[in-house]
């Protein structure tokens, strides 16, 4: 069906019959779990790590094991879906890489999304056991708008993971940012990659005009723009996975882009804004599309954390550190809550 000229409204009311035919009503919150805030190209003119200083030594950006193993421990018990585990390309070596797997598939006792870059045949060997699929940070598919985004990060060594990872049977995933500069013309390009590949999940997020990057005056897309690009994924693709990447200043639109045929929400600041105004709205907005959200970005669990550090085959020392970061994030999570409600009226204040 060509539905490049249908308008929104009616490219939601298809969205929404396929997206019903195929999936139930839960929405989830899919976590991205980084190791690190640095990256050997950092030069994608969108993203934060190319207003990095050059030659600031790639450790200093690492997260400490524990820090991100607490983190998987709480994202297990809060109910989130993990959406991937992700850093800068280049920054750990394949035997922490590996560790960090092992640990982390025995914290939420499932396999892993990766997204590291373009894998090789023999890492993707050696990563297997660990993972479900591979997400490829494609960004755009649009060629000549891609060598000037991401100069550093072409397309190609991600097509060639994606075969590899097809011929050994993992999942693969993509990324697509609405407002780089593409057309809507690129939709063919989109369907034709999803296609090539065998596609079975996308992030669909918005662009962040982040300061001191080439796209700091550009505009945010609109609800609609997002909306658009869903919708007519879910159209084309009717078992395509599809996640609304949304941003705190944007997750009024939650709703629309779930009526758009997304399946879940990504991209949420969800540790540092759990149980604010913000994070309650989420929660809403799912309501309010007539979905129902899996898990809670707003409630601490009854939980017995040093039990649950305990039970794992770790050292005592990484454990004993795991407990003193999971106790500075749920410390954070419970003065978030505190300030959002009045303690004599229960109102709520920010
Ligand atoms: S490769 Fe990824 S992390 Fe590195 S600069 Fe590009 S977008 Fe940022």
């Amino acid at each position: 069906m060509d539905t490049l000229n249908f308008n929104l409204t009616r490219l939601i009311e298809l969205a929404q019959v396929e997206y019903k035919k195929q999936f139930s009503s839960t929405v989830s919150f899919e976590r991205a779990v980084f190791f690190s805030w640095g990256c050997t190209i950092g030069d994608c003119a969108f993203c934060y790590m190319s207003t990095q200083p050059p030659d600031k030594p790639l450790r200093e950006t690492k997260r400490s094991h524990a820090s991100i193993l607490a983190e998987f421990l709480l994202a297990k018990h809060l109910g989130w879906d993990i959406g991937f585990f992700t850093g800068g390309i280049g920054v750990l070596k394949p035997e922490e890489l590996e560790f960090l797997l092992k640990a982390i598939i025995e914290i939420i006792n499932d396999k892993l999304w990766l997204s590291v870059g373009p894998l090789s045949k023999p890492l993707l060997e050696r990563y297997k056991p660990y993972l479900k699929g591979v997400v490829g940070s494609t960004e755009t598919i649009n060629s000549k708008l891609h060598k000037m985004v991401c100069p550093s990060k072409p397309l190609v060594p991600y097509e060639r993971m994606f075969e590899f990872a097809q011929q050994m049977g993992f999942q693969k995933a993509m990324t697509f940012i609405v407002g780089l500069g593409e057309m809507k013309e690129d939709l063919v390009l989109l369907i034709d990659f999803i296609k090539k590949y065998q596609i079975d999940k996308i992030h669909v997020y918005g662009l962040i005009p982040e300061k001191g990057t080439w796209y700091e005056k550009a505009a945010i897309p609109s609800q609609e723009d997002q909306a658009w690009w869903i919708a007519q994924l879910r159209i084309h693709f009717p078992t395509l996975d599809i996640q609304c990447g949304v941003w705190e200043d944007r997750v009024e639109r939650i709703a629309f882009l779930l009526q758009a045929g997304a399946n879940s929400i990504s991209k949420f600041k969800a540790l540092k804004l759990f149980g604010t105004k913000r994070a309650a709205e989420i929660e809403k907005q799912v309501l309010a599309a007539g979905r129902v959200f899996k898990g809670t970005l707003t409630e601490i669990p009854d939980v017995n954390w040093d039990a649950e550090v305990q039970k794992l085959s770790f050292s005592n020392e990484l454990k004993e550190r795991i407990k003193e970061k999971l106790g500075l994030y749920l410390e954070g999570m419970k003065k978030n809550q505190k300030k959002k409600t009045c303690p004599t009226m229960g109102a709520v204040l920010v």
